[in-house]
């Protein structure tokens, strides 16, 4: 099959390699009909994600049909329309029996990596390093899915794959983020960042009852497209102080809750942000927590700041002290993805939300290296692009 693989920083090329095949009898293995890029991906792309090797398979958000199960599967069957969660949990373990399946204890053959690093690991995922369990991803055309009877999401027809495909992340990253900001009636949520899980959170924001949404980045696309799903906008490079500028915005409070949607590889001006790059580029720090910073600094007292955006390792000069002082709430994590996707397919059903708003690029896959890069440079007005992995012929 062809696939997408990871070969170093900056480079990714369409490959032939093996089918995938059944390995366990609770397995299952599906033909892709579409599969996208996520901007956790770039995290891989840029080098800043450890223990990848050359000719890993990338991609964890993807859809298709299921061709071949082991022989314990019995929830579903070849041909069903399935969309598969990032995660890979078991459905048995302490943590997936109490809804934690990103910490599932079961599903990462790799967990030694992390316990060195974390103390202890969390689930696998698809496409996502070894340290993260050294699964093939989807941007290929046929994918191994463990445990599928646990994670796969039927979808009836008459639903197109673009409607659905970002149940597999971004959708329930965006709507957990939200959710973790405890929204009341009245609420002010601001949103760091306006790439595809900005654009979830703001409108799971809005679905969830917030009254106001306040998002903030750079890219005039991306705040428009953000101002479309109903939020207030700042280009945060047009106003002297950011934090200033949020409590003009909210009487002097601040807002109630803080989103950090970019994560370890923020943005920014001035002293701390020039600090923050350096030490990445001096491979001293993995991550330029910049906007973490920013959520603490501008959320009420009593607020909460939630953390979509993914962190790899030890961040520094953090305000500790501003966010005890203010009695601060922190929620984060990778997204307990199937506690959410039956829930939020209703509301595409409904007709709440059609999540295919986000899409500004289709491609094959063979495009996909020229895809990455446009993406990653935020060229063209590049929000999100979905491959469909069939659409050019597999070359002889
Ligand atoms: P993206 O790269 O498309 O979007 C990031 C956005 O942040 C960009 O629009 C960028 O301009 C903006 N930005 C950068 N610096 C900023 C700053 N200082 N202030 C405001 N905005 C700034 O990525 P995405 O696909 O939207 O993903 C966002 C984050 O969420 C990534 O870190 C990704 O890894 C993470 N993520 C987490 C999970 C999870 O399970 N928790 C799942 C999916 C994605
Ligand atoms: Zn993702």
């Amino acid at each position: 099959m062809k696939a997408l693989c990871w070969q170093g920083k900056n480079k990714v090329e369409v490959e032939r390699v093996n089918d995938p095949e059944i390995l366990n009898p609770r397995d299952g293995i599906v033909r892709i009909t579409r599969t996208a890029i996520c901007g956790s991906d770039l995290h891989l792309y840029d080098g800043y994600i450890p223990t990848m090797e050359a000719g890993d398979v990338l991609g964890h958000e993807f859809m298709g049909e299921i061709v071949d199960i082991g022989s314990e599967v019995k929830r579903v069957k070849k041909g069903d329309r399935v969309v598969i969660p990032f995660t890979i949990a078991c459905g048995q373990c302490g943590y997936c029996q109490k809804n934690l399946w990103s910490a599932c204890d079961n599903t990462n053959p790799n967990a030694w990596m992390m316990e060195k690093m974390y103390g202890y690991s969390g689930s696998g995922l698809f496409g996502y390093s070894h340290m993260m369990g050294g699964y093939a991803g989807g941007q290929a055309q046929f994918v191994r899915v463990p445990f599928i009877d646990v994670g796969a999401l039927q979808i009836p027809d008459g639903i197109d794959d673009e409607k659905v495909l970002f149940l597999s992340d971004i959708f329930p990253t965006g709507y957990m983020a939200a959710e973790n900001c405890n929204i009341k009636p009245g609420d002010v949520v601001a949103i760091w960042g306006c790439g595809p899980v900005g654009q979830f959170a703001i409108r799971s924001a809005f679905l969830l009852g917030a009254e106001r949404v306040i998002a903030i980045d750079r890219l005039p696309e991306r705040l428009k497209m953000a101002r479309a799903g109903g939020a207030e906008i700042i280009n945060y490079e047009e106003v002297d102080d950011l934090i200033t500028e949020l409590k003009w915005m909210t009487a002097g409070r601040g807002p109630d809750s803080c989103m950090d949607a970019v994560g370890l590889e923020a943005h920014g001006t001035g002293v701390a942000a020039a600090y923050d790059y350096t030490k990445q580029r001096l491979t001293l720090s993995f991550d330029r927590p910049t906007v973490l910073r920013q959520t603490i600094q501008a959320c009420r007292k009593g607020g909460v700041v939630s953390i979509p955006g993914v962190y790899g390792g030890v961040l520094d000069k953090i305000p500790f002290g501003a966010a005890f002082g203010k009695g601060l709430t922190f929620k984060m994590g990778q997204t307990q993805m199937h506690s959410y996707t039956g829930r939020l397919l209703e509301h595409v059903q409904k007709g709440d939300i059609d999540p295919s708003f986000v899409i500004t690029h289709r491609f094959g896959l063979d495009d996909a290296p020229e895809a990455y890069r446009m993406f990653r440079d935020k060229k063209d007005e590049c929000i999100k692009v979905v491959l469909d992995p069939w659409q050019d012929p597999i070359a002889a």
